[in-house]
Order: C-alpha cells, then sequence, then structure tokens
C-alpha cells in the first residue's frame, strides 16, 4: 500500500461560523481572520494505492459551480486535484474508487463536472465507484434548512444517475480495504476513513477535527447539525487518539497535513503538527 496527500485547492470561510460560541479573541490566535472576518482553509483528500485499487478520499469543491458561488470562498494558491494527482503519477481516470467522507459540497464537489456540451454532468472520475452510505444519502437527498447551502442537487444526484453509486455496508474493509468510523455530530452518518499504514495509524478527520485549532472538545464549528453529539464524539475519539498515537490527516488545516495529539491537566491537546512526508515513507 502507498499514500500520497493530495491538495486540492484553498479557500476560506467565515471565522466565526467556523468556531461555533467561541469568541474572536480566542480563536483568532490560531486561525488569524482576515479583514472580511474569514479564515484560511485547505481541501486535502487522501489517495491510497492498494493492489489493483487506487481510492480517492473526497475530491474538494471542484470548478463547475458559478463565478458568483465560488466568489464566496476566495480559493487562493495554486493547488488543483489535476496537478497534485500528476505530481505522484497519477490522473483522475486512474481512480478506481471515490471515497466521500459526506456530501458537502466542499468534500464532494469534485465528484461532478460539467459534460463536454455543458448540458449536463457527468461523473469527473469515469472509471471509479463512488461510495457513500444509505443513511447520509438519504439525509442529503432531503436536506433540512441548514445544511441545503451546502448540499446540492448537481453535486449529489448526478452520481446516483451514472450507476456508479455504491453504498459503505457494516463491513467497509471487506468493500473498501479500510474501518470507517461514524460520527452523526456534524451530518448525518459522516464517515472518517481509519488507515493502518507503516505501522501507524492513519485517521482521516475530515469535518470532526477541521483545523488543528478546533482540538479543545467545545470547540464546535457553527455549522454542525448536533453539536453537543460532536462535543461527545470529539470527547472521546481524542482521547483514544492520544492513548494510541493515531496520526490525524487534516483536510481543512491550511497549514498542516497531520497532527498528534496529548493529553493534559487541561484536556486532549496538540502535541505535534507534521508534514507527511516526514512520517511515512
Ligand atoms: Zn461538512
Amino acid at each position: 500500500m502507498r499514500i500520497y496527500p493530495i491538495q486540492t485547492g484553498n479557500f476560506k470561510l467565515d471565522g466565526g461560523a467556523m468556531f461555533g460560541v467561541v469568541p474572536k479573541s480566542i480563536w483568532q490566535k490560531t486561525n488569524p481572520a482576515d479583514s472580511n472576518n474569514m479564515i484560511e482553509m485547505g481541501m486535502r483528500s487522501l489517495l491510497i494505492e492498494d493492489g489493483n485499487k487506487l481510492i480517492l478520499i473526497d475530491t474538494g469543491m471542484g470548478n463547475k459551480q458559478s463565478d458568483k458561488f465560488f466568489g464566496y470562498y476566495f480559493q487562493f494558491g495554486d493547488y488543483s486535484l489535476d496537478t497534485s494527482l500528476a505530481s505522484h503519477g497519477f490522473h483522475r481516470d486512474d481512480i478506481t474508487d471515490v471515497f466521500l467522507t459526506h456530501l458537502h459540497f466542499d468534500h464532494c464537489g469534485g465528484s461532478i463536472q460539467w459534460n463536454k456540451n455543458q448540458t449536463g454532468y457527468e461523473p469527473a472520475f469515469k472509471n471509479a465507484k463512488f461510495w457513500s452510505n444509505q443513511e447520509h444519502w438519504n439525509w442529503a437527498t432531503h436536506p433540512n434548512p441548514r445544511e441545503k447551502a451546502s448540499f446540492l442537487e448537481e453535486n449529489i444526484l448526478p452520481i446516483q444517475e451514472s450507476g456508479q453509486l455504491n453504498f459503505i455496508s457494516e463491513n467497509s474493509f471487506q468493500q473498501i480495504g479500510f474501518d470507517v468510523l461514524k460520527m452523526d455530530g456534524h451530518t448525518e452518518k459522516q464517515m472518517l476513513p481509519k488507515v493502518f499504514y507503516q505501522g501507524k495509524t492513519i485517521i482521516f478527520m475530515a469535518d470532526l477535527l477541521p483545523t488543528t485549532g478546533h482540538i479543545p472538545v467545545p470547540y464546535v464549528m457553527g455549522y454542525d447539525t448536533r453539536p453537543l453529539l460532536t462535543i461527545k464524539e470529539k470527547e472521546a475519539f481524542l482521547s483514544e487518539a492520544a492513548d494510541n498515537e493515531y496520526f490525524l490527516f487534516l483536510e481543512h488545516d491550511a497549514y498542516s497535513e497531520i497532527c498528534t495529539v496529548q493529553h493534559t491537566n487541561k484536556g486532549v491537546r496538540l502535541k505535534e503538527t507534521h508534514k507527511f512526508k516526514d512520517i511515512f515513507n
């Protein structure tokens, strides 16, 4: 097995929305805001090469939305999915499986693109199976008003229409080759891949832990649908992560690919941040 971090781009989100009830005077120390109160975010996917499989975890926000839509998200930097794949010698048509942690646009938008004549949509990975789960799919295709702006029909329905949609069942390992932790605080049945690699455990954190600034247990995003449940899930998870020295792969941290955590007398806190290539060869 070989694993590669794949940065698909950077964007910005409102710092207040990203930190819920935490005051700016506190969060701006770890996540400084610009003059619009926006903080910098990454969209970092993970690529797993395992035998005949080439699995991409999450796809970034893609490029099919309107200029008006992208105007809200201030994308910056030179990364793209295609150039990041190419830097490791891969092309999007090589991808056999696209695993979607959840169907919010910044995680799955890159799954679907305009067709050649710009008359409709098609999968951006023509040879891939797409993986979600039944409960999350139902939740995303009948969205509540709170999440409606994050679950965009054009990112979701074409996956099903293409016939390339599959659902992860209880035995994810048999289906895709890694374990999956399901979390319900951010959205219904978000899936976090848990991958054993080179003697270590990597957890793909998705929106359970967007940045290292979100490690303290009450630092929960305003976007979460069940914040008290996120607190419970995060507290239990971070304690386990500190006990077992998990390597936490950060999808949204603009600066750190990986972090570890440790127990302190204030609770679980950041231990170290790492570049992926400094831990894994
Ligand atoms: Zn999300």
